[in-house]
């Protein structure tokens, strides 16, 4: 069903449910005011003259707002484009070229942020504040009729590996990872509730647990931003039941120095995706009696793809757990065909999740999504139980004297030495070999160490055709905002020099 029926149909069975709750005011809001809400800024839109199909890219911290107006937007069979607001003007520009939008809304916070953005890009873009939405003399305008492969959303992706694509997310899309999320771990009912803390511009944030609670009828804590220790407040004071974030937040919150001081007895599941998550990290959570999930996802598949159940975290480690219920997955090797059981290869999945394409790209679109399998340029392996685990990076993998070396596995003995703080290893041109395995090192302050250190003590616990040949040493890794790393930068950066 298409999203704002998702609300309409709770407001008639449930009106007085409460949909949303406003962390910094307290302030809540039913199912019923929530769809005359979206439905008064349908029709504000609508008199600024956004139609369907049109975009309508949005910029602000977590706010009930944004949610609402994302509502609106697909109310009118129109496309909301979330975007990070820690992007530099420039890239905004950059989005605003490629996804075209009517209009621009921010909050109060990103205003300077929209209008230089704005300033900067090659077209002209309508920039307004979120609030203009909100007319209460506007008429409601009907629901426009929405079919589920009709584009409600264009997320673009976290551009590690290129420039940020916008996949093309559809009404069904949001639908099925919804159901996807109902059916996954212990599921979710209408009598959960969620904190939105993770940030809606990024799949994980809207689409792990906020969307599904919403489909099913609970309740959605909205936080502006995430701050360890207030989050861990909400989540008692609202007597939270589910949550997703990401490894990073995880770990940040269990540093809370009076964690044990709050009554975290309604939080039944916990979800941690996006990046593996450490050991110690998941140690401490269920050590708290917590039950404690990992998933992986992507954007192009509204996100959520495998969910390692919380019975299996501890005899799974390492595994990102089994696909989705509706979804199918193969391994397979370069020509496409099927490997071996327990072998490495390029993840596919097929199922109502996967994203309509990538806009305005139809030869990536094409070359990413044939013979109706999304090829997702992650190499992973499968046992015989059906159990995930990703290995690396399609794009990322060193072909080194025709052996394959899986980087991730390299930086993993990398980081076992006492000198180093952050490492990335990427292959470089190379006359002999195809590929040189390089490391890129950042080392920890006041320790030293030397290029033949580091190469002897990867020799000494993986095979030397894995090891590096080559180290460059650097202050800091380049990382894009979500924190992963760009290995791209450092192919140009080093890929010229040396050998
Ligand atoms: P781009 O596609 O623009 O290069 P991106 O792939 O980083 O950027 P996202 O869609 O935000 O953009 O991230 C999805 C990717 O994140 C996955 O393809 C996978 O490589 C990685 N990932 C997601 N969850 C996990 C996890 N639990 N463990 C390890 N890696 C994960
Ligand atoms: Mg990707």
């Amino acid at each position: 069903a298409a999203l704002s029926t998702w609300i309409t149909r709770r407001a008639a069975r449930t009106p007085d449910a409460v949909a949303l709750v406003d962390a910094t005011t307290g302030t809540q809001t039913t199912y019923a005011q929530f769809a005359a809400n979206s439905a008064r800024r349908a029709a504000a839109l609508r008199s600024r003259g956004i139609r369907r199909g049109d975009r309508v890219m949005l910029i602000g911290l977590n706010s009930t707002t944004q949610l609402e107006t994302i509502f609106a937007v697909a109310r009118l069979g129109a496309i909301s484009v979330p975007v990070n607001f820690r992007l530099s003007p420039a890239e905004i520009a950059y989005l605003i070229d490629d996804s075209a939008p009517a209009v621009l809304l921010h909050d109060d916070m990103f205003a300077e942020l929209a209008a230089a953005a704005a300033a900067q890009a090659p077209r002209p873009v309508d920039v307004a504040h979120l609030d203009s939405t909100d007319q209460p003399e506007a008429v409601i305008a009907d629901e426009e009729p929405v079919a589920d492969d009709d584009i409600a959303m264009l997320m673009y992706t976290s551009g590690t590996t290129g420039k940020p694509k916008g996949a093309m997310l559809t009404h069904g899309n949001f639908e099925w990872n919804a159901i996807n999320m109902l059916a996954a771990g212990e599921g979710i009912t209408p009598t959960d509730s969620t904190l939105a803390v993770a940030p809606l511009f990024h799949i994980g944030g809207l689409g792990l647990y906020v969307l599904p609670m919403l489909y099913t009828g609970g309740t959605v804590v909205v936080a502006p931003a995430f701050d360890p220790a207030a989050a861990l407040k909400l989540l008692a004071r609202y007597r939270v039941s589910v949550l997703f974030m990401v490894p990073a937040m995880w770990d940040a919150m269990s540093k809370v120095p009076d964690f044990d001081d709050h009554d975290l007895s309604a939080l039944r599941c916990l979800l941690c995706g996006g990046a593996p998550c450490p050991l110690p990290v998941i140690d401490f959570y269920q050590g708290k009696g917590l039950t404690f999930m990992e998933g992986f996802g992507m954007t192009e598949l509204a996100p959520a793809a495998a969910i390692l159940e919380a019975q299996y975290v501890r005899s799974h480690a390492g595994s990102v757990g089994r696909p989705v219920l509706h979804d199918d997955v193969r391994i397979v090797d370069g020509e496409d065909r099927d490997v071996p059981i327990g072998e490495v290869g390029e993840l596919l999945i097929a199922g109502p999740n996967v994203f309509a394409g990538y806009w305005g790209l139809p030869a990536v679109t094409a070359q990413d999504k044939r013979g109706g399998w999304f090829h997702t340029g992650d190499l992973a392996r499968q046992d015989a139980d059906g159990f995930l685990t990703l290995v690396d990076r399609k794009k990322d993998m060193i072909v080194t004297g025709g052996e394959n070396v899986y980087p991730i596995e390299v930086e993993q003995i990398l980081f076992t030495h006492p000198a180093v703080e952050d490492a990335a290893v990427i292959g470089l041109p190379d006359e002999k070999w195809g590929e040189g395995v390089t490391a890129v090192v950042a080392l920890r302050d006041g320790a030293s160490a030397t290029a033949d250190e580091l190469i002897a003590h990867c020799r000494e616990q993986i095979a030397h055709f894995k090891s590096p040949r080559r180290v460059e040493f650097v202050d800091v890794l380049p990382r894009n905002a979500t924190g992963k790393l760009l290995k791209r930068n450092l192919r140009e950066q080093f890929g010229s020099s040396g050998s």
